[in-house]
């Protein structure tokens, strides 16, 4: 288990996250879940490298269950996509995420340019009715789309290309940004990325973590050849997982704009975004 900071989910034991009993549980309980309210959405800052300034959020979905607390997306997401409920809480996170940036925009002063990234799952970019979904939300919350990004991981898109591509395309008539989630991580090939119609690539923690430590000499090619890549093909680029000083200060050598992670912010509930952007001097 990770570390339970203030905001942080809290994980179920091994023993139990493994027994189907606990398993049918969640199946049954998360429909109920969106009707009772018990879906949460947390918020972590999308920063600029160079200021220190929050550019927008990345939205997280969290459970609180009731006598069980806080539960971490990965303990649901994965039952909730083979059930296919994810296309519901979807749905949900989406309507809820872009009503509370609007919101954010409106009312907190210097965050009328603020941006919200929403991922979407395997099960979503299946759907047929994912583009009229994301056009509803749009509409209903007033939401301007170029301050929208959706993220998909990279093994999700590359699973299905011809789908991807018509998709993707058509999400990207409304105006909304297409990010490639966990990049690095899966087998993209060049080819198709070109064809792809996305505008970020946000790079996986897991390279992020070996910067200026012991495995820099792995770790620093490979987000060296990611940022150079999207710049050459004119993608904006996200620095997931971003915990350390010394990592900071490789990114920027990198010349790298966008970062989040634990150094800057933790994801943040609800009611913490407004007085968070506010003591950043907003
Ligand atoms: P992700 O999209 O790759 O999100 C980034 C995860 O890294 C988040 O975990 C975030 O809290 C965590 N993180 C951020 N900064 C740091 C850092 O500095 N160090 C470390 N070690 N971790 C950091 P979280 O919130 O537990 O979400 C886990 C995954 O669950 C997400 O990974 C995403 O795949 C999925 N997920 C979350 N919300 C949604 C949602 O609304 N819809 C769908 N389909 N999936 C979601
Ligand atoms: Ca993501
Ligand atoms: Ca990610
Ligand atoms: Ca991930």
């Amino acid at each position: 288990a990770k570390s339970s900071g203030r905001n942080e989910a809290v994980f179920f034991d091994e023993e139990m996250h493994r027994s189907s009993l606990a398993r049918m549980e969640m199946q049954t309980l998360l429909p109920r879940a969106i009707e009772r309210g018990e879906l949460r959405v947390h918020y972590q800052p999308l920063v600029d490298i160079d200021t220190g300034e929050a550019k927008g959020f990345e939205a997280l979905v969290r459970w609180e269950q009731p006598g069980v607390g806080l539960v971490s997306p990965d303990d649901f997401i994965p039952l909730a996509e083979e059930s296919g409920q994810i296309v519901a809480v979807g749905e949900w996170v989406l309507g809820t995420a872009l009503a509370d940036a609007q919101y954010w925009r409106s009312t907190v002063p210097g965050a009328a340019d603020l941006r919200i990234a929403i991922n979407l799952s395997a099960r979503q970019l299946q759907h047929p009715g994912l583009v009229d979904m994301v056009a509803a939300a749009l509409a209903s919350s007033g939401m301007d789309p170029a301050a929208v990004e959706l993220e998909i991981t990279e093994t999700v898109l590359m699973d299905d290309v011809k789908n991807s591509l018509d998709t993707l395309t058509r999400l990207r008539r409304l105006g909304v940004g297409v990010a490639i989630d966990d990049f690095g991580t899966g087998y993209s090939s060049l080819s198709y990325l070109r064809q792809l119609p996305v505008t970020t690539l946000k790079i996986d923690g897991t390279f992020i973590d070996g910067l200026g430590g012991a495995a820099d000499e792995h770790a620093r090619p490979i987000v060296e050849a990611i940022i150079s890549l999207a710049r050459a093909l004119g993608l904006s680029v996200i620095a997931e997982g971003v915990e350390t000083t010394q990592q900071l200060t490789v990114l920027r050598k990198l010349d790298a704009r966008l970062g989040q992670g634990y150094h800057w912010a933790r994801p943040m509930p609800y009611e913490d975004v407004a007085p968070w952007l506010r003591a950043q001097g907003r």
